[in-house]
């Protein structure tokens, strides 16, 4: 059966992912293609609905991105959001222009509650904005539903042919209608079921997957992590007996952290998942050795482990699927949906050598959001407290320690992740921050112990509040934590003698530092 679907058209905008996530928070399955999708591909998709994302750019210039006029006729409803309601009023001769006065931010929005993508929608709403153009005539056939004391043409609509433009950005939660706006386009116009719920997700997951392995072997990475547990669980429910995964310790992981995985899915667990642990730690250790490149650091410990599993397949016999927890932002933020710069290739994703000795990879979770594979993982029944674990990247304490990575790097980074984790504990704080980690600086500086010179490494303490770990800011923990913390570590930990607190939001800095 076809699954129910909304298109997301990419027009470079910084929230592409937000509106696929609002989309899907009507239980209404959405996916990211670049505005460069062919437009035969979208009429096979046969979407029920296409939106268009805004963009850094501006319609009228000659080399911005555009589309087929033709999407407009295809009978299938079009919401433009600000670059791609501009876009849509461009294309059917409207006028964009640079608007005389920019909006950024909280603007006070006039809408008219008439019109269906308005509907229970305050008359007076605060949206957010963000633009430089603005559409100063809509196009013909259209009428104006909403507009603001600077933009005249704040939303547009051709209720015949159901095309939709609003300049705000409704995905944006400062938008304090947006998903309400977004509901009702994806309800109302596009008729949509919302059928798109977790236990059907599971159910059908479970269905495809036993189809698809038949009487196969099946191999699974397992990390410990949340995807990866979530992928190991919903295989086991799938194929049982012809699953086996394997734990990959490879020396990178944060203090204890391996025994703890082996605890929970190991033979003595609560799971059978013929489990099986690889200590790899030295094998890796070899091949980082002297490599400073973050993206080359992240590709070694991909294919290395694969290299792993591909040997421990030989060990079990012929394995015929390979699972992995790629998750949907890994898939987008790799540049392979929508329109986003590759901001980093994820191990899961792309980095795989040419020649993987399985006959497929299965990636139950690719479709899915972090807080779409949480839900999973309470309908499988995995506890609480590992299906909200802090995320941890596969790559591990290879990318928190900035350039080349040692052995004894390694145990000075466990050694402070765990101070700093267990004072955060202690201070109550650890359910509050998003996600905070040690990492290990590239930088060593002059310091004094016991009346004498010190020449050693800098901590840098990073946490976090995020949302979505699309945008982040840093956390403000109370001074006298980051002050204990910093004594223990500097006492505790060997050739550290300063600490660094991280005060970087999300962008300009990543979460993590490599
Ligand atoms: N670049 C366009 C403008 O400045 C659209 C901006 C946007 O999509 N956020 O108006």
């Amino acid at each position: 059966m076809k699954r129910e679907t909304v298109i997301v058209l990419d027009f470079g905008g910084q929230y592409n992912q937000l509106v696929a996530r609002r989309v899907r928070e009507c239980n209404v399955y959405c996916e990211i293609y670049s505005y460069k999708t062919d437009i035969e591909k979208i009429k096979a998709m046969n979407p029920k609905g296409i939106i268009l994302t805004g963009g850094p750019n501006s319609c009228f210039e000659t080399d911005s991105p555009t589309y087929s006029k033709e999407l407009f006729e295809l009978g299938i409803p079009v919401l433009g959001l600000c670059y791609g309601a501009q876009l849509m009023m461009h294309l059917l001769g409207g006028k964009v222009e640079k608007a005389p006065i920019r909006e950024y931010g909280k603007i006070e929005v006039q809408v008219d509650t008439n019109s269906a993508l308005f509907k229970n929608v305050s008359p007076t709403t605060i949206c957010w904005m963000s633009h430089n153009d603005y559409i100063s005539n809509a196009a013909l056939d259209f009428s104006t539903t909403a507009h603001t004391a600077d933009c005249p043409v704040a939303a547009a609509e051709n209720v015949n042919k159901n095309l939709y433009a609003i300049q705000f950005h409704p995905e944006v939660l400062h938008t304090v209608e947006g998903t309400k706006i977004l509901s009702n386009f994806v309800m109302n116009v596009c008729g949509c079921a919302g059928d798109w719920i977790m236990s059907s997700f599971v159910e059908d997951s479970i269905k495809a997957i036993r189809e698809k392995v038949g009487s196969g072997k099946v191999l699974c990475a397992l990390s410990g992590g949340v995807d990866s547990s979530v992928a190991a669980v919903l295989l086991s429910k799938a194929v049982g007996e012809q699953l086996t995964c394997v734990f990959v310790d490879h020396g990178l992981l944060r203090k204890n952290e391996g025994d703890e995985v082996e605890e929970v899915f190991g033979p003595n667990g609560s799971y059978d998942l013929n489990f099986i642990r690889v200590n790899a730690q030295e094998r890796f250790y070899e091949k980082l050795a002297a490599i400073e490149e973050p993206e080359r650091k992240r590709k070694i410990i991909g294919e290395e482990f694969i290299r792993v599993f591909e040997e421990e397949a030989k060990k079990i016999g012929t394995v015929d699927f390979l699972v992995q927890g790629t998750i949907y932002p890994d898939v987008v933020e790799s540049g392979l949906g929508g329109e986003s710069a590759v901001i980093k290739s994820h191990h899961n994703v792309g980095g795989l050598p040419d020649f993987v000795d399985f006959k497929e990879i299965i990636e139950p979770l690719r479709d899915l959001f972090k807080d779409e594979v949480r839900k999973a993982g309470l309908e499988l029944g995995i506890p609480e407290n590992l299906v909200f674990r802090q995320p941890f990247p596969g790559p591990g304490l290879g990318i928190r320690i900035i350039g080349d990575v040692t052995a004894e790097k390694v145990e000075m980074v466990q050694e402070a992740d765990a101070i700093y984790r267990e004072e955060i504990a202690n201070a109550g704080l650890d359910r509050s921050i998003g996600q905070y980690f040690a990492a290990l600086t590239n930088m060593r500086s002059v310091g004094v112990m016991g009346d004498e010179r010190t020449y050693d490494y800098a901590i840098a303490l990073r946490a976090v509040n995020t949302v979505d770990f699309m945008t982040a800011e840093a956390a403000q923990i109370p001074w006298d934590v980051l002050g204990k913390v910093t004594s223990r570590i500097v006492n505790e930990v060997k050739h550290v003698n300063r600490v660094l607190y991280d005060c970087t939001g999300k962008p300009p800095g990543t979460i993590e530092f490599e």
